[in-house]
């Protein structure tokens, strides 16, 4: 089989992924969780009409002109009768209108005289209050169902009284390492070692995607102990491997998977980096394979893995979020598959520009550290020159 096309492998991961089942989680413990049904409001949000300035609850109609003062309403103690015809009442921002108010005129605009009042403008019916339920009527929708929750909607949903809702349940990913050359950071360097670096950094972007990681022990370019440890990473809602995935005699993932009864979906996307990445079912469990270059790994992990996580928690738009851009400086396309390029933004008076980085060898995962993005450069012949439009995909924390 040739490599796939990227959209295709991810259209086939995606249609391998079952949505997880659902969990009742605390508004506290939300963040970053998806919602698994349209989350409703308790209360009507303002609950009561409440003041937007700090001033004086009035009748429109009495204005202008010089009131009394008769009471004094902080933020959470309302005044304990209604307003009546000819008075004010002092009011903070927050406060509970009186019934019989219908206006609050903002401390600024008004002349205060003993415990009188002195306005010399009108002021319209309904200025500076804030009507119940204008924001949100109880019984309506707050977040919609598929909505990762970020600091807005926490805040959002404490606001509108929400204080449980029905979350996707978070998946659980085994990560895996591959190599007898790894060696473990913090342990010198033996002959023709390398650091391993490609588990903490899936680690690192699974549980930013909402993963419960468990990050496993390397192990070797070994039968047994591939066995062992594809073995218990397969009891996880996805296993994520890195390394062993390529045509040479010690790259056993693949073959041992088998033997444990993987389906191999697909092997090799028409993607630079990371052509050799396997895709398997075992059962429910989702099956990567990516390759041990850590670029590679990375973006693997971006193109398939993260999408596969984001449906598996009901997201409604899995798939990476490609924005549009114009570049730097020319890059070459290359013939047989679509590359992605790691680059850096800048915002120019136009709109964001891609300045591509040096060193774009899939083993070069510190030049890969200084880009914020990968530009897709869909394959074909010559260059495109600086100024194309390209599209390119945000890498590195969401701030
Ligand atoms: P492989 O895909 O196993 O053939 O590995 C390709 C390259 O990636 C080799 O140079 C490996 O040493 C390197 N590599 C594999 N796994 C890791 C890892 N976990 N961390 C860092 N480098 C790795
Ligand atoms: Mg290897």
């Amino acid at each position: 089989m040739p490599p796939l096309n990227v959209d295709d492998a991810q259209a086939r991961v995606l249609a391998r992924v079952r949505a997880l089942e659902t969990e009742t989680v605390s508004v506290a413990d939300a963040g970053g969780r998806v919602t698994a049904d349209a989350v409703r409001a308790e209360v009507d949000l303002p609950p009561f009409a409440s003041s937007a300035m700090d001033g004086f609850a009035v009748r429109a109609a009495d204005l202008p002109g010089t009131l009394p003062v008769v009471a004094r309403i902080p933020a959470g103690r309302p005044a304990g009768r209604p307003l009546a015809a000819g008075e004010a009442m002092a009011i903070s921002t927050g406060g509970v209108v009186p019934d019989g108010a219908d206006a609050v005129v903002p401390i600024e605009a008004v002349v205060q005289v003993d415990n009188s009042i002195e306005a010399v403008h009108a002021v319209a019916p309904g200025a500076h209050v804030r009507p119940r339920g204008g924001d949100v009527a109880a019984g309506e929708v707050v977040v919609e169902a598929g909505v990762r929750l970020g600091a807005s909607q926490l805040g959002a949903l404490a606001a509108a009284g929400v204080a449980t809702l029905p979350c996707a349940r978070r998946p659980r990913v085994a990560v895996l390492t591959t190599g007898t050359e790894l060696a473990r950071v913090g342990e010198p360097l033996a002959p023709g070692q390398v650091y391993e670096s490609n588990g903490l950094m899936l680690a690192a972007a699974l549980a930013a995607a909402g993963a419960v990681v468990e990050l496993l022990p390397a192990v070797a370019d070994d039968e047994s102990a591939h066995r062992e440890a594809l073995g218990r990473g397969l009891q996880a809602d996805v296993l994520v491997t890195s390394g062993g995935v390529s045509v040479g005699p010690h790259d056993l993932v693949r073959r041992i998977e088998a033997e444990l009864g993987v389906e191999e979906v697909f092997w090799q996307v028409a993607v630079k980096p990371g052509k050799p990445v396997s895709f398997g079912v075992f059962g429910a469990t989702l099956v990567f394979g990516l390759p041990g270059n850590p670029v590679s790994s990375l973006v693997g992990c971006e193109l398939l893995v993260k999408p596969a996580l984001r449906a598996l928690q009901g997201l409604r738009e899995p798939l990476p979020r490609f924005e549009p851009g114009r570049l730097a400086s020319p890059l070459r396309r290359g013939e047989g598959r679509d590359e992605l390029v790691r680059a850096r933004t800048r915002l120019g008076p136009e709109g964001i520009v891609l300045e591509p980085l040096s060193g774009q060898e899939s083993h070069m995962i510190v030049r890969a550290a200084a880009a914020d993005a990968l530009v897709l450069v869909t394959r074909g012949e010559g260059e495109l020159p600086a100024g194309s439009l390209v599209s390119w995909l945000r890498l590195g924390p969401e701030l």
